[in-house]
């Protein structure tokens, strides 16, 4: 599962358990993207951070591991990289790449999407104010599967911390002591 995890959030990780309990996956890998070069709309938190909080988040479940090849590689993230990479990593495995609603509509839209059904399966996962399944999906390439409705994202989290609102129970404990400790989002980024 890719994401910028700017921070990993209960939508996330629900997203994920229901992913790995469908398909009886052996292992979820989370993969924090690398550093993008230039901002898009906002200034994206240090890869490391993400990276820390993604493992601080993830660390109770023995189903559920972070990789670095995006935070490694660094510069923007594109899936056929962090698929290629995890591919070498892991050369038996299959590949599963689990995206939400509005990542899968992204993703779709790339030009090369191709390779990237010959890379993994991808699994769409339901998420609150997105429709899944208005795509065109290629048949057979890509799973939906509904997911309980957490209508969390990182960016409303980070909106609460800039304006002082709390954030327990929309990401996990150590998740909000770890963006406290480190004054992330404070100043509104
Ligand atoms: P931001 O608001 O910064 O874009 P986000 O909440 O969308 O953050 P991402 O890191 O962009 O989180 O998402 C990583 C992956 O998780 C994407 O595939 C996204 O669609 C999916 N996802 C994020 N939040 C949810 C959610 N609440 N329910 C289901 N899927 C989600
Ligand atoms: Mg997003």
């Amino acid at each position: 599962m890719g994401g910028t995890f700017d921070p990993v959030h209960h939508g996330h990780l629900v997203a994920a358990s229901e992913v790995q309990a469908r398909f009886e996956l052996d292992e979820v890998v989370f993969v924090p993207t690398g550093q993008p070069w230039q901002k898009s709309t906002h200034a994206v938190t240090a890869a490391e951070d993400r990276y820390l909080m993604t493992v601080v988040a993830t660390a109770s479940n023995p189903r559920f591991s972070v990789s670095r090849v995006d935070v490694d590689r660094g510069g923007a993230t594109y899936t056929v990289d962090t698929l290629r990479d995890l591919r070498e990593r892991h050369p038996d495995a299959e590949l599963f790449f689990i995206t939400g609603a509005d990542a899968l509509a992204q993703i779709l839209s790339w030009h090369r999407v191709e390779e990237l059904f010959t890379l993994a399966h991808f699994v769409g996962v339901t998420r609150p104010g997105y429709t899944l399944g208005d795509q065109h999906v290629p048949s057979g390439s890509v799973s939906l599967v509904e997911v309980p409705a957490m209508a969390i994202s990182s960016t409303a989290c980070r909106a609460r911390v800039a304006k002082g609102e709390p954030i327990w129970y929309l990401v996990p404990d150590g998740v909000v002591q770890y963006i406290s400790k480190r004054g992330l989002y404070a100043d509104g980024d």
